[in-house]
């Protein structure tokens, strides 16, 4: 017999669903603006291709400086989830003081404008910072430009360990203050913590992963010990639901993470056994669904 399990949370979490909720409004509101998007809203490409199809665009960074050299721009420029840089922000606020037909709407997680904010008041010429993130991933890019003085983003417990012992960092004259990207794993962040509180009693530590990420961690540590096959649905460019699949992978070798029901592979197609399905902070609930039905 097959059983299908639904994680209990699974699919878009509340900075996401806020986001989302924001833009959709806004794109009613302002009929007659461009409605601009800093990098992509979340990470789904599913997702972005219905926001390309509303008429709202998703542009780098590079792109927005150059467009804001055009006045009046007559747009709504929408900041992502993942926040952006100091130096685009403050662009933003002074091209919307010369510009009164711009409109900027910042759609970052509250969670992640608390490290932004941690960054800011916590760090200075006299600190190191230590910063566990994806130096590719948005999140981190912005909350690096938040950082004053020296830092060094490592991207796991593994690299950090080395980072210590291979060069003077533990001999820092100032204080060493420690902090992650939202969602990275947890007891990662821990060892990391400990093994610096072991040779630097005196550094910070801000414990800033978002519980929605290590609620899911723990949910999906737990069912993939106890199924025949795990299905993650949502994008591999998403670090949330990237972490999903590889603890997922860890309990149950028979695990897949697709982005919707087109990419589901022949094995997952079972007939007998218990199925767990799901899906990171940016997957929308329609492609967690789909999912389910084609597996029934
Ligand atoms: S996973 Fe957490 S930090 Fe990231 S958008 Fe969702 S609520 Fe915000």
């Amino acid at each position: 017999m097959k059983k299908i399990i639904r994680a209990e949370h699974s699919g878009f979490c509340f900075g996401v669903k806020r986001a989302v909720d924001q833009v959709l409004n806004l794109r009613n509101q302002y009929k007659d603006k461009r409605i601009i998007i800093v990098g992509e809203l979340i990470h789904n490409s599913v997702f972005i291709d219905r926001l390309h199809k509303q008429n709202i665009e998703t542009i780098e960074e590079d792109r927005l400086k150059e467009l804001l050299k055009n006045k009046p721009l007559n747009a709504v420029v929408i900041i992502r989830t993942h926040g952006i840089q100091k130096s685009i922000s403050d662009l933003l606020n002074q091209a919307k003081g010369i510009d009164s037909t711009l409109e900027v709407v910042d759609c970052t997680c509250p969670f992640v404008k608390k490290i932004y904010g941690i960054m800011q008041d916590n760090t200075s010429d006299e600190t190191f910072t230590i910063l566990f993130g994806n130096q590719n991933h948005p999140e981190t890019i912005g909350t690096s430009s938040f950082i004053t003085g020296p830092y060094k983003i490592v991207s796991s417990f593994d690299e950090a360990k080395e980072y210590f012992e291979t060069t003077d960092v533990l001999k820092y004259k100032g204080t060493i203050v420690v902090a992650a990207q939202t969602t990275q794993n947890h007891d990662e962040l821990l060892k990391i913590k400990n093994l610096l509180f072991s040779y630097r009693p005196d550094s910070l530590f801000f414990d800033t992963i978002c519980n929605v990420t290590e609620q899911r961690q723990r949910e999906i540590d737990t069912l993939s010990k106890n199924c025949d096959e795990v299905i993650v649905v949502g994008s591999n460019k998403s670090s949330n639901t990237q972490k999903l699949y590889h603890i997922a992978l860890a309990n149950c070798e028979k695990s897949f993470l697709v982005n919707d029901k087109n990419n589901l592979p022949e094995e997952a197609f079972i007939d007998d056994g218990t199925i767990v399905v799901i899906a990171g902070a940016s997957t929308p609930d329609d492609l967690i669904e789909g999912v389910i039905e084609a597996l029934k």
